[in-house]
């Protein structure tokens, strides 16, 4: 199947009532892991680069990459997402590329630092919107600022300072028209999220639910989830490493967001440390070992184990035959004569 429209499987998913991982990448191991376990879970998936991930591997090869996961599992649907687009310019640029879905992040300013203002966010991410609409391309927008930093991007603190606010949501689907809308909730990017299990003082899961109540169809993105498990962590530790005691979203609380307007779920810090561990297990006990493939396939495999516990515990597992693949030209058909809405349903409060 060619590579597909992230709107595409995001509507498929609100039929079906499940969610969607999306899970970063920055090498060739990185899309194999995924793509294997896509095929043992029979699972539709998003790909996604950050701007960090296109300049440690340079665009082509990236792209090519995708292009050669999607022809190896013509089963599979699969989009390829950016993540955190800075600026216009960035989204442009990875459209021109080939990506078929951009997050334009307008809660930042163009340095992925200071916080912006709505009507700057609104401002930027319409003329995403515009420009990837015409092309076919989806466009998930940021509204509230998520905590901590991740390839240099983010504004850091807990999480806590820019929530969502409801009202704000509903301003802003309506007045950009995004296919999905990131929402802060206190969740943050990185391993260190939270200092103990997450309750609901640091964890808004409350606030997803208010915003599904106002915006029932509109597909909501929650970033910085992974679950960080502790088993990962003690591998790490194990081998030599030095990760302090840290908490990631529980998988149950990433289930209760699912179940209210939920489709897309970020996913990156697990598969690193999945990675990490392996690396270091056959480091410390085959130090003899010097062929990169000694450590990069266990890597790969610790990564796959993961991403496929992942897919089945968001619902997506058991969906990739479920519909046929609609052509990044249908898809700009559609923006264009409405059978693709861009107007949020909204329920009062
Ligand atoms: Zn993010």
């Amino acid at each position: 199947m060619p590579l597909v429209s992230t709107r595409q499987l995001l509507d498929e998913a609100a039929k079906g009532g499940y969610g969607v991982g999306a899970f970063n990448v920055n090498n060739m191991e990185q899309i194999q892991a995924i793509m294997e376990a896509a095929k043992d879970t029979n699972s539709p998936v998003i790909i996604q680069a950050s701007r960090g991930a296109r300049a440690y591997a340079q665009d082509n090869y990236l792209y090519h990459l995708m292009l050669a996961a999607a022809e190896l599992y013509p089963q599979i649907p699969l989009s390829m997402h950016l993540d955190h687009g800075n600026s216009f310019e960035t989204c442009k640029s990875a459209i021109e590329l080939g990506f078929t879905s951009v997050m334009m992040d307008g809660s930042l300013k163009p340095d992925g630092k200071t916080p912006a203002t709505f009507e700057e966010n609104v401002e930027v991410t319409k003329k995403v919107v515009d420009f990837s609409h015409e092309r076919g391309i989806s466009v998930e927008g940021e509204i509230g600022v998520l905590g901590g930093v991740e390839d240099g991007h983010g504004a850091g603190g807990t999480g806590l300072e820019h929530l969502t606010d409801p009202d704000q949501a509903v301003e802003f689907a309506e007045r950009t028209g995004v296919d999905s809308l990131a929402v802060a909730i206190g969740t943050s990017h990185g391993a260190y999220k939270f200092t103990k299990k997450p309750d609901g003082s640091v964890l808004k899961m409350e606030l997803v639910i208010a915003i599904h109540k106002r915006l029932p169809k509109t597909h909501l993105v929650m970033h910085g989830s992974s679950s960080v498990p502790k088993d990962l962590q003690d591998i790490i530790n194990q081998y030599g490493g030095k990760l302090k005691p840290t908490w990631g979203v529980p998988v149950e609380e990433i289930q209760l967001g699912i179940r209210n307007g939920v489709r897309k779920v970020n996913v990156d810090t697990d598969s690193r440390l999945a990675i990490t561990g392996a690396i270091r297990k056959v480091f410390v006990e085959q130090p003899e070992k010097f062929d990169p493939r000694d450590y990069l396939k266990p890597a790969r495999a610790a990564m796959q184990k993961v991403i496929a516990l992942r897919m089945t515990q968001f619902g997506q597992a058991g969906h990739a035959g479920d519909y046929k693949a609609i052509s990044i030209a249908d898809m700009a058909k559609g923006y264009a004569n409405g059978t693709l809405s861009t107007k949020p349903e909204v329920s009062a409060k």
